[in-house]
């Protein structure tokens, strides 16, 4: 049967290539979320182009990785390493992720990077331009092209620059800035009036801060529709992997070693966007204010290390480190410490396992896209129906907010608060609750949100062209 193709472009490709000779890869691919949503869409062919996560300057090496990556269905973007250093480490992580999460840097970073923009911005254009060369290469008529993210801003307008009749998609994965921040960007108008030369322009929640009407943005006669595609996870694959017999194993062993106690739990790349200290220093305050509690209870927090090249991360590490360790060693005893903090990242399994056995899960955002880990551990709880404590300002409050308690993460006493609520919380509201969920989890999968966007994205060009 024909399937439409859908041409996945995205920074990174799914999949982490390691040099072993001098034309050997080995590859692995990384389960990400776009990745597991679009695993589960059955009805397209889907192919994916992005950049490999190495720098390869040599032809022989470019030649046998893009020959490994067709094998997994992935077509490579070859960028060099000052490329990757302007446009990724520099305008993609330094300007564009902060100012969509709302983030002040520090006023001589903000100088700093004041100077470098043109720079950085024209390094930005060029690697999107080499993007759409990878994509025009590789596109037959009637494909679907879906960008993602901040990353590919630009690519929107070098892909309809080159084929008007492409079909074109542009997702944004984070939240999108208020006017009055993104006013602030000095290539505003460039980058706004690129994504809507797209035909369709999707986002977790709310999208851009300028006027459309409902049908979309008009823009120099042009209507680009947007909408909001809140988007999820496959949790059959959790419900799955909890009968796995090894995860059955270690759910035994995690309910073994913290018997007698309470497991809170915190997922989250170590990213200044995800308020770990916020949440650190509210469980504090709860400890402080909940004597009773202090043997009763454990906080582990995963603690995922991401962009650890960049200095703000190192600092935020150093930091949440010196708070942790206050608090082990304010309500510490000889046997045991209130939190595990680990600088690590778990395997799929053992994630699993984490979520299977928690009481209470922790997301305090100060600004996210949407937040798949809250997703993934309400369908891990069908057993346990613990409680999610969650950000306001995830955009996942807008989905599981009537079964979460919805908290402020700025204010500690408040989330403190919620964590005593939580703890306490009567067998019959959790499972109300969790219920609510669970219902949403289980039925708005990522498989769906990927059909949904496609299909919008083709019905969109139909009715552009029976306007035409
Ligand atoms: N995750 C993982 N390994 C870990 C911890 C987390 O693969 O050790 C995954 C987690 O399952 C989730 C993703 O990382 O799918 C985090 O997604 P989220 O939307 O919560 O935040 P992001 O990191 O995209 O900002």
């Amino acid at each position: 049967p024909f399937r439409q193709r859908l041409l996945v472009v995205a920074n990174r490709l799914p999949v982490s290539a390691v040099r072993r000779g001098e034309d050997s890869w080995s590859l692995e691919i990384s389960a990400g979320g776009l990745v597991t949503a679009l695993l589960g869409v059955k009805e397209f062919e889907t192919r994916w182009i992005g950049w490999a996560g190495v720098n390869v300057p040599d032809e022989i090496g470019q030649k046998a990785l893009t020959k490994a990556l067709a094998e997994k269905w992935c077509i490579p973007v070859f960028l060099d390493e000052e490329i990757v250093h302007q446009y990724y480490n520099g305008y993609c992580n330094n300007i564009l992720w902060p100012l969509f999460h709302y983030l002040g840097l520090p006023q001589e970073d903000r100088l700093a990077t004041t100077r470098s923009f043109q720079s950085q911005f024209a390094a930005y254009k060029k690697a999107n331009q080499m993007f759409a060369d990878v994509v025009n290469m590789h596109y037959e008529e009637g494909d679907v092209v879906w960008c993602h993210d901040y990353h590919l801003m630009y690519l929107p307008e070098c892909l309809k620059n080159h084929n008007n009749n492409m079909k074109v998609g542009w997702f944004l994965h984070t939240p999108f800035p208020s006017s009055e921040i993104h006013r602030t960007l000095p290539s505003r108008s460039e980058l706004l009036r690129s994504v809507l030369a797209a035909d369709l322009v999707g986002a977790c929640t709310r999208i851009l801060g300028i006027e459309g009407t409902p049908e979309g943005v008009e823009d120099q006669g042009r209507l680009t529709r947007v909408a909001a595609f809140p988007i999820g996870i496959d949790s059959l694959r959790f419900q799955n992997a909890l009968l796995v017999p090894q995860v059955q194993e270690h759910i035994k062993e995690l309910k073994e070693r913290f018997s007698g106690r309470k497991v809170m739990l915190g997922v989250d790349r170590l990213d200044m966007i995800k308020g770990i200290p916020q949440k650190i220093l509210a469980f504090e305050k709860f400890l402080e204010e909940n004597p009773n509690w202090r043997d009763k209870v454990v906080l582990l927090q995963i603690a995922v290390p991401t962009r650890t090249d960049v200095p703000e991360y190192q600092k935020l590490t150093s930091q949440v480190h010196e708070i942790v360790g206050r608090i082990n060693g304010r309500f510490g005893s000889l046997t045991a410490v209130p939190i595990h903090h680990l600088d690590r990242s778990l395997d799929f399994h053992a994630l699993c396992a984490l979520y299977a056995v928690t009481d209470v899960a922790l997301v305090t955002s100060l600004r996210d896209g949407m937040n798949l880990v809250s997703y993934e551990f309400v369908a891990c709880q069908e057993a346990k129906k613990g409680v999610l404590i969650l950000s306001e300002f995830a955009g996942a409050a807008q989905s599981l907010g009537a079964g979460a308690i919805l908290v402020n993460p700025w204010n500690i006493t408040e989330v403190a608060a919620s964590i005593a609520q939580a703890l306490n919380m009567s067998a019959e509201e959790r499972e109300k609750r969790h219920q609510h969920n669970f219902h949403h989890v289980t039925k708005h999968t990522a498989q769906e949100w990927a059909e949904m966007f496609v299909s919008e994205l083709n019905d969109t060009v139909v009715e552009a062209q029976l306007r035409t």
